[in-house]
């Protein structure tokens, strides 16, 4: 399974030509064939960030999307909107999307159901919410999946990108090392979101799916959470801005031997 890093620039660069230098400064500084790379910026810089990526490997996503195909529902984007953008890939459920947006499981239900009718993937965000970790640091994963999962074809759920991220451990390195997630908290996550999907799919299809891991990676702790037995790959949000470490961290992952 190809290992997957996705840059959240989250509602950064200031302007359209920051964009377009980043996503240079990243297509020409990486050499990569065996990882996949995703970036997704502001709705307003994909197509310019797009126009950069062509004749590169480098996808383009989003990092929202409502449910709805058309119509009233001033101030959002649809997927067909995304589509004609050249967007491949959508996150969901980000959980700044929660703590300011309001955004429930259930939207992201519907939100999911209409990416993957549309062939884009979706990678959604799972994890405990609160801003400081509880002791149990997977909690609520379950009934979460529950609700995402909700007619949500069979045959399409080994799809969707699965993202341990509790909100706790974002924030772009400013939360100190031995408070974030270690190697076996991402496992135990792992294996929690595998063992659901195992019981809607079967295993076999279970160990097809991508799971991948969020929240303050850098070029430092990378391979805590990425490798064998460990993530498919990480979502990254503010390492993601700095061309050089952000290339660094896929040169690292890159090296990894799974
Ligand atoms: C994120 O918000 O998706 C994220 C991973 O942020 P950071 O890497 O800055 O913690």
């Amino acid at each position: 399974m190809k290992k997957i890093i996705i840059a959240n620039w989250k509602m950064n660069p200031r302007s359209r030509q920051d964009a377009m230098n980043l996503a240079s400064a990243i297509k020409f500084g990486i050499e990569t064939r065996s990882v996949e790379i995703v970036l997704c910026p502001p709705f307003v810089f994909m197509e310019k960030v797009k126009q950069i990526l062509n004749q590169s490997e480098i996808l383009l996503g989003a990092q929202n999307v409502f449910h709805e195909i058309k119509g009233t529902f001033t101030g959002e984007i649809s997927v067909p909107m995304l589509k004609d953008s050249g967007c491949e890939y959508v996150i969901l459920g980000h959980s700044e999307r929660k703590r300011y947006f309001h955004e429930s499981f259930e939207d992201i239900n519907k939100k999911i159901i209409a990416v993957l009718k549309s062939d884009m993937i979706p990678a959604v965000c799972l994890g405990d919410d609160s801003i400081i970790a509880k002791s149990d640091k997977l909690d609520g994963i379950e009934e979460q999946l529950g609700i995402i999962s909700r007619n949500v074809p069979k045959e399409k759920l080994n799809k969707i990108i699965f993202v341990y991220e509790p909100a706790w451990a974002i924030s772009d390195g400013k939360i100190p090392s031995d408070i974030l997630p270690d190697s076996n908290d991402v496992l135990s996550a792992k294996l929690l979101i595998q063992k659901f999907l195992a019981s809607v799919i079967g295993k076999k299809k279970a160990s097809t799916t991508r799971i991948i891991y969020g929240g303050s990676v850098n070029t430092k702790n990378v391979k805590n959470y990425v490798g064998k037995n460990l993530m498919d790959g990480v979502l990254i949000g503010g390492t993601s801005l700095r061309a050089k470490e952000f290339i660094k961290i896929i040169n690292i992952v890159e090296n990894i031997k799974c």
